[in-house]
């Protein structure tokens, strides 16, 4: 059986939801296929947006309206029928958020409702992809994602109960495959008391990762807007080159680096059972794309990533002693505390520096945290540029009018934080 994912790019209009049907016709097969599919275009931002107004307790009418129209919109293009139950399903779910959003408080516990509310637009994809695809003479059955990907309540970011999803998929769902398609959500996954949780912003990926891993499918496809794995974002490298086959384990780091391409947690379930992943694309899906398996490759092309709005962080102790082991001790549980991550640290003998993803609110937390102990300082608006297999020429270009504030190399990787 197969895996296709689709993302948020490939269901942002009617014409891409066609799109995504043809590619399923021509590249799925009838049976033994199961669909994950992201929130339509932007909405997951949209959600964010309105919830954010909600919490405020700021007016959200006019944008709930915006977002309502268009999926109600698309779905009419799609299946233009007024009394379709497809319309009544959509009406309904969005009924179900207007009632969520207006029953927020500034008490509520954000996260937890961040779940409950940017959910929807995965049901809302779903639900719409699951009625088309019927239109479409695609016989599949719709599953609701939350009721098989257990996870425990660490809301935005829930851990996945491997053992308890895998008996749950493996009961309901192969059988469902025999039959035809399965279409779900990716991102979603539910608690054992029925509430929403999330996997991550971009989580999509892993939780197709997930039911490959779960249903031990023969290989899970990707599609993306781009060819495949590229060595680096298009947007800001003219002349990107895509991997025709590479390895988990270089995907794995290049996704840890800040590759957008694909959800770092999705690589592990995957390379464990030895699935192969395809990236491709679905603006060309004759493309040759991406395989991501399990191989070696002596040299490879120079990966180059950059992440952005990056904060680099010196800590100094005050009282001209070193930097002790116990010091780090302080310092790094009060980053996992605040689940504060660090995308590179490097100490020297009165400081040590970490570079991590800024977010104002837990920086002056971890601030207010440990001032006492250390003289802070701190430049937010930064980049982290990463070159993988890097070579002279690499590095030369990476640094070339950069005012570079920390720079580190290891055999493989070469990393600085610039502004
Ligand atoms: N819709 C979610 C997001 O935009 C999950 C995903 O797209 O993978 O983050
Ligand atoms: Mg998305």
């Amino acid at each position: 059986m197969k895996i296709f994912k689709f993302g948020g790019a490939s269901v942002k209009s009617a014409e891409s939801f066609r799109n995504l049907a043809h590619i399923v016709k021509t590249k799925g097969g009838e049976r033994q296929l199961l669909l994950v599919v992201s929130a339509m275009g932007k909405t997951t931002n949209a959600l964010e947006a309105l919830l954010g107004q909600a919490y405020h307790q700021q007016h959200f009418d006019a944008d709930f309206q915006q977002l309502k129209h268009y999926h109600l919109q698309i779905l009419y293009e799609l299946i233009p029928q007024q009394e379709h139950p497809a319309t009544q399903r959509l009406e309904q779910l969005f009924e179900l958020l207007y009632t969520q959003l207006s029953g927020i408080t500034q008490n509520d516990n954000f996260d937890k409702v961040y779940d409950q509310t940017v959910s929807f637009g995965e049901l809302f994809s779903s639900s719409i992809l699951h009625y088309f695809l019927t239109e479409q003479d695609v016989y599949n059955t719709l599953v609701d994602s939350r009721k098989y990907i257990q996870t425990d309540t660490n809301w935005r970011e829930a851990k996945v109960d491997w053992a308890w999803s895998e008996r749950l998929i493996r009961r309901d769902v192969p059988a469902l495959l025999q039959e035809g398609l399965v279409v779900t959500q990716g991102f979603l996954g539910g608690t054992n008391n029925g509430l929403t949780t999330t996997l991550g912003r971009e989580g999509s990926d892993f939780s197709a990762a997930i039911f490959a891993y779960c249903l031990d499918a023969g290989s899970m496809y990707i599609w993306k807007d781009v060819d495949g794995l590229l060595n680096a974002d298009p947007k800001h490298f003219p002349d990107t080159v895509r991997y025709p086959e590479i390895s988990y384990q270089e995907t794995v780091e290049m996704a840890y680096y800040g590759a957008s391409v694909i959800h770092p947690k999705t690589i592990k379930p995957l390379a464990n059972k030895r699935i192969p992943l395809y990236v491709k694309s679905f603006i060309n899906p004759e493309g040759e794309g991406s395989r991501i398996c399990d191989c070696r490759f002596e040299v490879i092309a120079p990966a180059y990533i950059i992440k952005e709005k990056q904060c680099l962080l010196s800590f100094g102790v005050k009282d001209f002693t070193f930097i002790s082991e116990k010091n780090l001790g302080t310092i790094f549980n009060a980053l996992s505390e605040l689940r504060i991550k660090i995308n590179l640290m490097q100490n020297s003998a009165i400081s040590f520096s970490i570079c991590t993803d800024y977010n104002e609110d837990r920086l002056h937390r971890l601030i207010q945290t440990l001032q006492d102990q250390f003289v802070i300082h701190y430049n937010t608006d930064l980049k982290l540029y990463t070159v993988k297999n890097y070579d002279a020429a690499s590095i030369s270009r990476i640094i070339e009018g950069k005012q570079i504030l920390l720079e580190q190399r290891t055999r493989t990787t070469f990393q600085i934080v610039s502004r």
